[in-house]
């Protein structure tokens, strides 16, 4: 078995759609930054890498290249996966915080752990999210997602 864990942030910013796990949140700020800003993707991206030893996502995808702007980053998660498949492991399970002060996430949590579960081609029941906010952090203009998952060898 692996374990990887990732970590990811970007800043809200005005006039550009919320994007979480591969899912349109209603919110009047979206995610600035690298790519769709789809925090919570970039972070089980860097989890997937992690547990394989592989280079991370900004090594793989540099924000400087053009390409990647305002690219969707399920692209990003599949480039994982066809990796960590090629290595010889398959995702048995993985776990999320987000931390952020709004919007809730409740109310839309099931859909992005449908999406999510289906990009990472598991049942929906081997992704976890939870959401909390940043009590004392200061970190009320930012997202947050932190990520572990667990790969076991894969069956030929
Ligand atoms: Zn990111």
């Amino acid at each position: 078995m692996r374990i990887g864990y990732g970590f990811d942030s970007h800043e809200f910013r005005k006039g550009i759609p919320l994007k979480i796990g591969g899912v349109t949140l209603a919110h009047d700020r979206g995610l600035g930054g690298h790519s769709d800003g789809d925090v919570l993707l970039h972070a089980i991206t860097d989890a997937l890498l992690g547990a394989i030893a592989a280079p991370d996502i900004g090594a793989l995808f540099p924000p400087s290249d053009a390409k990647w702007k305002g690219a969707d980053s399920a692209i990003f998660l599949r480039e994982a996966l066809k990796r960590v498949r090629d290595t010889g492991y398959e995702v048995a399970n993985m776990d999320a915080t987000l931390i952020l002060a709004a919007p809730k996430i409740g109310p839309q949590a099931a859909e992005i752990r449908t999406r999510v579960a289906e990009l990472l081609g598991v049942k929906s029941d081997c992704v976890g999210l939870k959401a909390k906010t940043p009590e004392g952090l200061g970190t009320e203009n930012a997202a947050i997602a932190q990520v572990v998952v667990l790969l076991e060898k894969s069956h030929g």
